[in-house]
């Protein structure tokens, strides 16, 4: 009986994301005349390739006439493993538009333009492995401020095919391997079923499997090397795929540079952990830090959800305003331990992830002080590796952006170009030379962040010109689905998020300091991620990754936690349709989400105040 449910599902599984990949083959570079070298351009060229004279002519050509500062050229014959690899990891047309989107490379041979690898800062690898290369493009993509392609030559020989760096390969287009292999196996092992359960409905859901790949590149750009057998003998060469896979131990570069920043942390967690936990707090506080209110009460407590290091938090929240706060607060120290490896070091790649999101959210934000202010300069406050600014950009492209940060991120963003200047520093020690200079200041999901919120909003109050506006968005501790997704609602995001205000409490603390309220976003600001998180972060708690300052585990629990991600994807991918549909069609319906904005003009205090 399973397999009449199962088969139709695997067929349409199966058709439906061969279809997804075959749009994904990158277009065939057409032969131009012209010239093979261009002193504005830079070849990157794995070891082995031979870049023939025709593909050089035909992508200068093509980089100047559709003004691109990157281009990867990738071998129509690339062996098909990495050619699905490929399609897997990079969309042709997303990496077209967006600045946002993650770079991605077949690792055979990139065309970039000169300055923009100045620009980025990276040094040329000289007999760079296909992972390598792969590395480099991600890294410089950011940066590329015309725009990046991706075709496919059809004169370009590929090296062949090496197994044994391919867990190298996907680490460096930003894949878990263990997690890719996971994958992979689900459509193999839900075959398999349908064959044990009835052979008839069986055999034709393994000819949909085995005819997959020729769905994907029959009459493509690209013709794979070793297509037919990965294809009409797929039962066998898939498992002799995943095998040589997994026992590659070969590292790339940026592998072997992270294993150095591994050996580091090695070192220095269990030095930092030795005397315990405790001196990372502070004394716990009987009164509210927001109205002085004794009447506190405790509304969680968690582990530290993200990175799992040891310590246990608690949110307490005030019975008479309803500001919720971290209480005992974490000491300079403790944040500074908590915070380590999280966006930086061995976070740095994760945290990019993250914030490569969809740039709606960014677009909104942006155009929230359109009816009251046209910004001559804008200064983002918290900017990260300036993702918001990159697509504020677009919405106002002749507005001047400049960030301002304590991490080493802000330095980032700015040889990225996606800011104009970067402040490294405390907002509240740079606002008095900052003051004056910036029509706009924003702060998004920055001042739960921060110790003394009270502090900050002093110094947008400062830094504001008369009739400046100060743009705020934070999550909403009022947000009615909060409790139902009990500590894994991604909000609370302990230890880092040391206040969440209720929106009036904002508000009568900016109109303290003359910053008027001209606009308030509740519904629109809500941000469709809560079910998907919580499914992620239970996951994550699970089975996380074995980080340095993590106890050993077997070997056999590390099996068992592949299987639970294998589980947990499907669940996530459920998870976000619920969060798109039903949880943003109550948020929409109730005006009031996770988050919330505030817009709020500086018109100085009353005389007498
Ligand atoms: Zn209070």
């Amino acid at each position: 009986m399973i397999d009449v449910v199962l088969v139709p599902l695997i067929v349409i599984g199966l058709v439906l994301n061969g279809l997804r990949l075959r749009a994904r083959v990158p277009p065939a570079l057409r032969c131009a005349p012209g010239v093979s070298d261009d002193v504005n351009f830079t070849w990157i060229t794995s070891q082995d390739t031979s870049l023939d004279d025709e593909t050089r002519r035909a992508a200068v050509s093509f980089a100047r006439s559709e003004n691109l500062d990157l281009v990867d050229v990738v071998p129509a014959d690339l062996p098909i493993t990495a050619a699905r690899d490929l399609l897997r990891a990079v969309d042709p047309r997303t990496l077209r538009s967006g600045r946002l989107a993650p770079g991605g490379s077949a690792g055979a041979v990139v065309l970039a333009d000169t300055a923009l690898l100045k620009r980025a800062e990276v040094s040329e690898p000289s007999q760079p492995a296909p992972a390598d290369v792969i590395a480099l493009a991600r890294q410089i993509r950011p940066a590329a401020s015309r725009g990046a392609a991706i075709v496919t030559a059809p004169r370009l020989p590929a090296v062949p095919e090496n197994l044994a760096q391919r867990r190298s390969r996907l680490a460096a287009s930003g894949n878990l391997a263990w997690l890719h292999l996971g994958l992979e196996m689900v459509p193999y092992a839900l075959t398999v079923i349908a064959l044990a359960e009835g052979w008839q409905l069986g055999l034709a859901a393994a000819v949909v499997y085995c005819l997959q790949p020729y769905l994907i590149f029959a009459g493509t750009a690209m013709h794979p090397r070793g297509l037919p057998a990965a294809a009409l003998l797929r039962a066998v060469h898939a498992p002799y795929v995943w095998v040589l896979t997994s026992m590659g131990r070969w590292k790339s570069a940026a592998q072997a540079e992270y294993d150095a920043k591994l050996a580091e942390a090695a070192d220095y967690y269990p030095k930092a952990l030795a005397g315990g936990t405790g001196r990372f707090f502070e004394e716990r506080r009987n009164d509210c830090p927001w109205c002085g209110s004794g009447a506190l009460t405790v509304r969680m407590r968690s582990p530290d959800i993200v990175m799992h290091k040891p310590g246990t938090f608690t949110l307490q929240q005030c019975g008479d305003c309803g500001h919720v706060f971290q209480n005992p607060r974490l000491t300079p120290e403790g944040l500074s331990f908590y915070y380590r490896d999280a966006y930086d070091g061995l976070g740095a790649a994760g945290a990019e992830t993250l914030f490569n999101r969809d740039d709606e959210p960014y677009r909104a934000r942006a155009r929230m002080p359109e009816p009251f202010v046209t910004p001559k300069s804008w200064l983002d406050v918290g900017t990260g590796y300036g993702h918001f600014c990159a697509t504020a950009r677009e919405v106002w492209p002749d507005t001047v952006f400049d960030g301002l940060d304590q991490g080493a991120g802000v330095e980032e963003a700015e040889r990225r170009g996606w800011i104009s200047t970067g402040h490294r520093g405390m907002f509240p020690d740079l606002a008095a030379e900052l003051a004056g200079r910036y029509d706009v200041i924003s702060m998004h999901h920055y001042l739960e962040h921060t110790r003394e919120p009270f502090a900050e909003l002093d110094a947008a109050a400062r830094a504001l010109p008369d009739g400046g506006c100060l743009l705020i968005e934070l999550p909403d501790p009022q947000w009615r689905l909060a409790r139902f997704f009990g500590r894994y609602w991604m909000p609370w995001f302990q230890p880092q998020h040391q206040h969440l205000m209720p929106i009036g409490n904002l508000t009568n603390a900016l109109a303290q300091r003359g910053l008027r309220t001209v606009a308030i976003e509740r519904g629109r600001a809500h941000i469709p991620c809560d079910a998907v998180a919580a499914v992620l972060l239970a996951a994550w708690r699970i089975a996380p990754l074995a980080w340095p300052w993590s106890p050993p585990r077997p070997r056999a629990e590390r099996a068992v936690r592949g299987l639970i991600w294998v589980v947990a994807v499907p669940a996530a991918v459920v998870a976000r349709a619920l969060d798109r549909s039903l949880v943003a069609g109550l948020a929409r319906r109730w005006d009031h989400g996770n988050a919330y904005r505030v817009l709020a003009r500086k018109e100085g205090l009353p005389d007498g105040d």
